[in-house]
């Protein structure tokens, strides 16, 4: 899996995640322990909801006027000493990105954690350029070290194990001691590597949480500090941005320093926020490039429902909530925005043409436990429940639409609907067993894959209740009414 576009359809990726358990066990440890964290971090707050409503207004606000407020955002980095570059597409952001490289020699650059970065597959980009990109992040790096994919928006790691990070580091960071499985040990011989490129590279990558347009200051938010070197230390810093992440005063990046590290990490603040504006001669990176990025976004701009969905900060909450991604993990959805948030934004992002990413409405229970912990109010099941309907009409007439066809004629009339159950009464005879349905013919089969029917009473309820109302008495039970 790299990039949008998922290889395979989510049904069959995910029936074989689920038959992982070691990977079933690490989702399930980290997520219980993330969700319980956060609920305690977003209970101390009493005013939570009214936080997480102007934190939704205050992105609603900035879309509802998006073309200016990117120009409004360029000329103000553009006032400050820095470039502005835009994109509409993955390979137009990736050529950029290796062009600016290749004008100052590089060969080697770092990077801070960037999911932008992974949705354009820049590294593989810049390497058939011969330019290696080095992930700083730890979990970012254990993922490059092992040739393996993010799974998780915060934490691209989740799928790993202690045991399993301690054996790639040993091969992998040519330590002459042997490593033990000891986080701080782990975690330094990291820092010793990253180190010594954070002293020697010239150029950075990084992605952007906000920009405000009326400064022209870009902000990433981390964990390690290792973004903070990123975009301090090296000559020329490049920053990605999705277009849909531009806010319009500096006091509207307060509400989401409040809701964004609870709803992530479950912190009261996060321990790494930098921002910066252009630059500054002697001071910092000399050479600022912003690229604004589209790659499908005004398409989801422009559909009134899905919309929301550019709301998102990408804190993970909804991730860690939701019962399908709990069991089938991230690599499942095919595509770096894994989870609810995935499950839309994704085919959205695709524009609902990738056969593959129209699977992945169907990754959900509509359980609604993501719309209850996003803190920008992305209403994610009536997105499912819409792209649905749209995977469903693309498909055009088929024999399931017919069936849903013959059952809403069935059901829009009472004296239909209960000539329907009586025909069904009929027609179960050799299907039942012990009072259930164990297996449908045909195309209801899909029904009974992963569960039994109760089969239908020998009286319905409103034959029921006819024939107790034609009972002498009928009426007085329970006493006055
Ligand atoms: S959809 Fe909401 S909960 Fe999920 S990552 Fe985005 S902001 Fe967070």
């Amino acid at each position: 899996m790299s990039g949008l576009h998922p290889s395979r359809p989510f049904p069959e990726a995910a029936r074989e995640a689920v038959g992982n358990p070691q990977l079933r066990a690490n989702l399930r440890k980290v997520t219980n322990t993330i969700r319980e964290k956060r609920l305690r971090a977003v209970e101390e707050l009493p005013h939570w909801e009214e936080l997480r409503q102007l934190g939704a207004a205050t992105k609603d606000a900035s879309l509802a006027n998006l073309s200016d407020r990117l120009l409004e955002l360029e000329a103000s980095v553009v006032a400050r000493g820095g470039r502005v570059h835009w994109a509409r597409d993955a390979a137009e952001a990736r050529e950029l990105v290796a062009q600016i490289a290749q004008a100052h020699q590089v060969t080697e650059l770092i990077k801070v954690k960037s999911i932008t970065s992974d949705e354009i597959e820049l590294n593989a980009a810049l390497d058939a350029h011969g330019i290696h990109a080095i992930e700083t992040d730890l979990a970012e790096l254990i993922v490059q070290l092992s040739h393996d994919t993010p799974s998780h928006i915060l934490v691209p790691a989740i799928h790993r194990n202690r045991a399993e990070i301690q054996a790639l580091f040993n091969r992998e960071l040519g330590d002459p001691q042997h490593l033990s499985d000891e986080p701080a040990v782990l975690a330094g011989a990291a820092r010793r590597y990253l180190r010594q490129k954070f002293l020697t590279t010239k150029m950075a990558v990084s992605g952007a949480n906000f920009a405000v347009a009326e400064t022209g200051t870009v902000c990433v938010v981390e964990s390690e500090g290792n973004g903070r070197m990123c975009v301090t230390l090296p000559e020329v810093l490049v920053s990605i941005m999705g277009i849909e992440k531009v806010l319009q005063t500096w006091e509207d990046i307060s509400v989401f320093m409040e809701v964004l590290p609870r709803s992530s990490t479950a912190e009261r603040m996060n321990p790494y926020t930098s921002f910066w504006s252009g630059v500054t001669p002697g001071d910092g990176p000399q050479e600022f490039h912003l690229i604004l990025l589209d790659n499908g976004r005004t398409d989801v701009l422009a559909d009134e429902v899905g919309r929301q969905t550019l709301r998102c900060i990408r804190c993970s909450a909804c991730l860690n909530v939701c019962p399908v991604y709990e069991r089938a993990g991230g690599h499942a959805y095919g595509s770096v925005y894994p989870g609810p948030i995935g499950a839309i934004l994704t085919p959205q992002l695709l524009n609902m043409t990738d056969k593959n990413a129209n699977t992945l409405p169907g990754a959900s229970s509509l359980c609604g436990a993501c719309y209850d912990a996003c803190p920008v109010r992305i209403n994610i099941p009536q997105v499912l429940i819409y792209l649905r309907g749209e995977a469903n009409d693309q498909k055009g007439v088929t024999l399931e639409s017919l069936a849903m066809q013959g059952m809403r004629y069935a059901m829009s009339e009472g004296w239909r609907f209960e000539g329907a159950v009586k025909l069904a009464r009929l027609g179960q005879g050799p299907l039942v067993r012990n009072g259930q349905i164990t297996a449908l013919p045909g195309l209801l089969g899909g029904w009974t894959q992963s569960r039994d029917l109760s089969a239908f009473p020998p009286q319905s309820f409103r034959e029921w209740w006819r024939t107790r109302n034609a009972e002498p008495g009928a009426g007085s039970e329970g006493g006055q009414p």
